[in-house]
């Protein structure tokens, strides 16, 4: 252990999912050819005037409830002035005085809670393309609604700092509002960290901008702990600064210090009157919220399913929803296991997973559960119907034969299990012997016999009265 605690706290920006920019009609799709999808607002030119978009009002508000904030009577947006070439009016409009939303918390596996500062809306910048020697500026991405997401430093290791991004972007896709790719950029996190000895307070921090994929703000943040560690032990002091993370050399670097910080000059956007958040247009909202996943894990597990299972499901929203509506066919487990077996094994990439496309309802996936469940068919059955619905869609009973549901009547049973006594003296005396797995040859016998379509369970049971435990 070393002696030094780690503290961290991040500010997470989200691209939310609307079809227009957040103060024009200008669209927000990704991929465009540059600088199509621009207007005056969005660019800034002089006389131009924002309208703020509600529905960017609206999911803001949503991540705010989903998060246990504190949704503001009175929100309003403020200029934040700077110079850079992606931002052609030279201010970004976002929120300084009046977030959306104030508080609240992502609650870790473990219980513990990363409390929330607050919630703020804001504009993206455009982007620049750097490219045979040149710089080029695409201004699509300009104006795209952002919420920042700010937590306290109440983050103690690199892998709470990965859970709460974790549950950020599962709470984001689960109430609708982006998709938070961070490889694409829709989500995005500044990692601030800092170094104390237990009982002191806390350290100078640095913080490390733009961190666009897990695995690298794992790095950046132990690599940035060590180094900063390591300044204190030989006497020196850690500079409050902007560092980047370098993907090659695997450490961060610095960009700027406190001294040439940026003095953003805050003030009150003077073209877009303050907002009053209404109770109604909160309450219409709340109306809307669905199930947050670490509730619907909660609830999968009293289904039956273990903690690994729920959590897989809960994954992917779609999966959820059709898990969840699939439950009226009264066996979880059969249909857990048939999503993250079967059909999971026919999705190659995450972004299948991410959409779940399939060729069948979960009225028909229902079907197949149920029928499983009552022991109408086999698992061998199944797994074959399953196939099939896989590949062409339709229902179970447009691949069931009468063969398939005919079973194997319990006489039949009792007479094979009998012959499979007589077959294998060998199996029948380890097992009496006290060898539980000997009754696996016995078992196997019949299943052979009916060609799986035996009831294991019931054959177990009744090899297990014939030998008399
Ligand atoms: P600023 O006003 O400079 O942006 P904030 O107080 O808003 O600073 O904090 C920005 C982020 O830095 C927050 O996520 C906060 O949790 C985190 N932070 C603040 N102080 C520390 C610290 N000593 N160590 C680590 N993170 C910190
Ligand atoms: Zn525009
Ligand atoms: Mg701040």
């Amino acid at each position: 252990m070393s002696k030094y605690l780690f503290v961290a706290g991040l500010e997470t920006h989200v691209e939310l999912q609307t079809e227009s920019k957040i103060f024009c009609g200008c669209s927000t799709r990704f991929g465009a050819e540059p600088n199509t999808h621009c207007c005056p607002v969005c660019t800034g030119e002089p006389g131009s005037l924002p309208v703020i978009n509600k529905k960017v009002l609206a999911y803001a508000i949503r991540a705010g409830l989903a998060t246990h904030g504190k949704i503001s009577e009175i929100t309003s947006m403020d200029r934040k002035n700077y110079v850079y070439p992606d931002l052609p009016k030279a201010y970004q409009i976002s929120q300084f005085e009046n977030p959306v939303s104030v508080g609240g918390y992502i609650e870790l596996d473990s219980g513990k809670r990363i409390r929330l500062n607050h919630i703020h809306m804001e504009e993206d910048a455009g982007k620049l393309v750097h490219e045979g020697g040149y710089t080029y500026i695409d201004y699509n991405r300009g104006g795209v609604p952002l919420i920042e997401i700010v937590s306290e430093p109440d983050i103690s290791s690199v892998e709470e700092a990965r859970e709460y991004v974790e549950k950020l972007q599962l709470i984001m896709r689960h109430i609708g509002v982006s998709d938070c790719k961070m490889q694409e950029g829709s989500m995005r996190c500044d990692v601030n960290i800092s170094v104390h000895r237990e009982g002191e307070p806390f350290g100078t921090r640095t913080e490390i901008k733009n961190m666009n994929s897990l695995s690298f703000m794992e790095k950046a943040l132990a690599y940035e702990y060590s180094r900063q560690c390591d300044l204190l032990e030989s006497g020196e002091k850690v500079v409050q600064e902007t560092r980047r993370y370098n993907e090659g050399a695997q450490t961060t670097e610095s960009m700027r210090s406190k001294e040439d910080a940026q003095d953003y000059r805050y003030f009150p956007e003077p073209d877009i009157p303050a907002i009053h958040i209404s109770e109604e247009f909160v309450d219409s909202i709340r109306k809307t919220m669905p199930v947050l996943p670490d509730e619907l894990r909660k609830i999968f597990v009293e289904k039956g399913l273990s903690d690994i299972e729920a959590k897989r499901l809960v994954e992917y929203k779609r999966v959820a929803d059709f898990f969840l509506s699939s439950l009226s066919a009264g066996d979880a487990k059969i249909a857990a296991n048939l999503i993250l077996g079967e059909i999971f094994r026919s999705m190659g990439t995450e972004e299948e997973k991410e959409a779940f496309e399939l060729k069948f309802d979960v009225e028909a996936f229902t079907e197949l559960v149920a029928l499983r469940a009552q022991n109408k068919i086999n698992a061998a059955i199944q797994k074959r119907v399953l196939q099939e619905m896989l590949s062409k869609g339709g229902k179970p009973s447009d691949y069931l034969t009468a063969d398939d549901l005919a079973g194997v009547d319990d006489s039949a049973v009792e007479g094979l299990c009998r012959d499979a006594i007589a077959a294998n003296e060998r199996a029948v005396r380890d097992y009496l012997g006290g060898k539980e797995q000997a009754l696996k040859a016995l078992l196997g016998f019949v299943m052979k016999a009916t060609r799986g379509k035996a009831n294991s369970g019931a054959v177990e049971l009744k090899l297990k009265e014939l030998l008399g435990k």
